[in-house]
């Protein structure tokens, strides 16, 4: 494959106009790059935090926790029009009203699209108020009659305790024996389900939700559900179909090599569209990989991301996973370190290879979460008293005191302890208020519990 065709003053064509694409023409303006820039997204909003969606849903952030940081300038952004084809040799792209857009290079950043159960009975119009999560947004408020959850991996779960905790009458159907089975072993599962019952989210699980009918679901062993609202939680797959229209490789995702380049030099491709590293795409993921590419098309470093250590933490009660899904299914020889105390709601499980993390999950630990995370996330041994560490007395560890001021505590916006104690110190006395000032916690918002505590922390002295 020939060198990629690019400088800093290529003029530069993303579709899509998600997370991973504003984060690319952020960096792309921040390494320099002075040629024009156009982005073409099909929905009518320009990008928006998806992953705060829930944390708005629920009050626990304002609306502002959506926004992403302004534009950069010089760069032209086209939101409502759909690009549907890719024409290499000719070097364009075409809009839906048969525009032609030329381009040096282009990125592919066209997201992922949920992929719904086959539901009898949907398209009757009777049929209950049917969503997706990616079009929470603009769709209204979920109405007052029963609210049906349909898939209990990470997204549904989250949905179904949000809506829970604000007073729906909620019910979550799911295939699995618990919550979010294919990350979560039995006993991390068994504390997220009770997490739900205290929350008023009844559960139907190893069930799935086979036909509508006016104001009910039907579940696989022929009982009828109430329902206003059908949430379907199913999956997502990444979208494709621009790609195809090209004559990619496509498997599973966009095929791109570790430059994310596409087989086409000229044309890359990033975030939830492409096939994920480790099967999990992941915000934090999409950002790697944009800062990446960022610093490909200005022809500055390698460009190549670095591998993912994410962890994983869903909307709910101190609850983190570290590793790929499956990692803890499947701990072969490797040393594990169990704590399990289910009457106090606390479970962790650390799956370990030459002292250093290599799974885990953790439930109710939350001065682990942070410390441990970030062990794993910075692949650092840990310390000998794993037990002590787990429950957060071990002393060089315990809590946030033990980061230094210039850790970056919110990998995501680049914020360090002291940014947070400073907002703190200037008057910043909650959550919303530290992050308007830092925007800590308007990323992945993983970093949510250790901010408070830093600030809990800060007030008290
Ligand atoms: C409710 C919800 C909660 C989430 N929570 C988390 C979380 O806590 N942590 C986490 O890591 N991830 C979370 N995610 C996933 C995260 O939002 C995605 O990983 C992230 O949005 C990926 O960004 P992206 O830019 O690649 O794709 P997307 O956000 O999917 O954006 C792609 C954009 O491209 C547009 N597009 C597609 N095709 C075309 C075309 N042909 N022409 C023009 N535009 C096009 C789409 O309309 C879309 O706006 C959540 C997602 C949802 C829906």
């Amino acid at each position: 494959m020939s060198a990629a065709p690019v400088d800093g003053t290529s003029a530069i064509t993303v579709i899509g106009h998600g997370p991973a694409a504003h984060r690319l023409v952020q960096r792309l303006h921040q390494h320099g790059h002075r040629g024009p820039v156009t982005v073409f997204g099909a929905e009518l909003h320009p990008a928006y935090n998806r992953a705060q969606l829930l944390s708005v849903l629920d009050g626990t952030l304002p609306p502002g926790a959506l926004e992403l940081a302004p534009l950069p300038p010089g760069v032209t952004l086209r939101t409502g029009t759909r690009i549907t084809s890719v024409d290499p040799r000719r070097r364009l792209v075409r809009d839906a009203e048969g525009g032609e857009h030329p381009y040096d290079v282009l990125v592919l950043a066209t997201g992922s699209r949920p992929v719904p159960p086959p539901l009898a009975g949907g398209e009757d119009r009777r049929a209950p108020d049917i969503r997706a999560p990616h079009t929470l947004l603009g769709a209204g408020p979920v109405g007052k009659e029963p609210v049906v959850v349909v898939g209990g991996g990470v997204r549904g779960t989250e949905t179904a305790y949000a809506l829970g905790r604000a007073g729906h009458d909620v019910t979550l159907v799911h295939p699995g024996a618990h919550p979010m089975h294919r990350l979560l072993d039995e006993r991390a599962g068994a504390l997220v389900a009770a997490t739900l019952r205290e929350a008023g989210v009844a559960s139907e699980t190893e069930r799935r939700a086979v036909a509508v009918e006016p104001g009910k679901i039907v579940l696989d062993d022929g009982r009828l559900l109430a329902a206003g609202t059908l949430l379907l939680c199913t999956g997502s797959e990444p979208d494709t179909a621009l790609a195809r229209t090209a004559r990619l490789a496509v498997d599973g995702g966009i095929v791109v090599d570790d430059r994310l380049r596409t087989r086409d030099p000229r044309i890359y491709a990033l975030g939830d569209c492409v096939r994920a590293p480790g099967g999990h795409a992941t915000l934090a993921s999409a950002w790697d990989q944009a800062d990446a590419l960022a610093r490909t098309l200005v022809g500055d470093g390698d460009g190549s991301p670095a591998p993912a250590r994410h962890v994983v933490r869903p909307r709910l009660p101190a609850l983190a996973v570290l590793g790929p899904p499956g990692a803890l299914h499947t701990p072969g020889d490797d040393e594990q370190v169990v704590l399990s105390d289910p009457a106090g709601g606390r479970y962790g499980r650390l799956v370990l290879r030459d002292g250093r993390v290599r799974a885990g999950v953790l439930v109710g630990l939350d001065r682990a979460v942070a410390t441990v995370g970030r062990m794993y996330t910075e692949d650092r041994p840990l310390p000998p008293d794993r037990l002590a560490l787990l429950l957060g007395t071990d002393e060089e560890y315990a809590g946030s005191a033990a980061l230094p001021e210039t850790a970056v505590v919110c990998q995501c916006n680049n914020v360090t302890r002291r940014d947070i104690q400073q907002a703190c110190r200037q008057g910043a006395r909650d959550l919303p208020a530290v992050a308007a000032a830092t925007r800590a916690t308007t990323g992945c918002g993983s970093c949510t519990a250790i901010v408070r505590r830093i600030c809990e922390t800060t007030a008290a002295s």
